[in-house]
């Protein structure tokens, strides 16, 4: 039976012909490089970004095969530590990342205009739409609550900005929770950082505490953590 080949052919078609020039520009000329990699892989950074096609972060941070350890969802939210015995995902991509691999950074990357995030704001109505993305989302409910106390007109226009970059910091002090982390982060081995992608500006944006504020990185710089040394 052939199969047809369906209406979106044309985009899978770039894939094949983009893994082409993969294997002719870097497969083929990096041989020492990707026979260093059939050896394992040994990356220092684990990112947990949001699956929105426009924030790949092997491409925006311009990594290599081999640098980055990733795990991507929606908003690029972190649950708190729950051993329910329910399988999870994120967390398991996370152990594996920091235990298994021993990587010396995590950096949870949110960005601007992230529907995942409008969902969670606007939790109360989109729930029977997208039942499954409202359930997840709610695992960072504690900013919605957050922008329901904005008072102001100025607060309020910015909530959404805003709503992105405490997603990240709810993410982050989640992260603490995981027994395996707390300990890496009070033995040094371990460090957490946030960074804010604003694809409307181009800019790359990292929290300077676990409460913020999120500052631009110049370029060059060393980000400082937002959590542990
Ligand atoms: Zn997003």
């Amino acid at each position: 039976m052939r199969l047809s080949p369906g209406p979106s052919s044309a985009a899978l078609q770039r894939l094949v012909d983009g893994f082409d020039r993969f294997r002719g520009q870097h497969f083929e000329a990096d041989a020492e490089l990707y026979d260093a990699l059939l050896e394992g892989q040994h990356p220092e950074v684990m990112v947990i970004a949001c699956s929105d096609s426009r924030t790949d972060p092997a491409i925006i941070c311009g990594a290599q095969p081999g640098d980055l350890f990733v795990v991507r969802n929606v908003a690029a939210l972190v649950p708190p530590c729950e051993r329910d015995r329910r399988p999870h995902g994120t967390a398991a991509a996370i152990e594996f990342g920091v235990v298994a691999l021993g990587v010396r950074h995590v950096v949870v990357l949110g960005h601007s205009f992230c529907a995942g995030v409008r969902c969670l704001l606007e939790h109360d109505h989109g729930a029977e739409r997208f039942a499954f993305v409202s359930d997840w989302v709610n695992v960072a409910r504690e900013v919605r609550e957050e922008m329901d106390g904005l008072v102001t007109e100025a607060e309020r226009l910015l909530v959404a900005r805003r709503a992105e970059q405490a997603a990240i910091l709810s993410s982050l002090r989640h992260l603490t929770t995981y027994p395996f982390i707390a300990e890496r982060i009070r033995e040094g081995r371990l460090s957490l950082h946030g960074w804010y992608f604003h694809f409307g500006w181009g800019t790359l944006q990292a929290a300077e505490g676990p409460r913020g504020p999120f500052r631009q990185l110049d370029s060059g710089e060393t980000p400082r953590p937002a959590i542990g040394g």
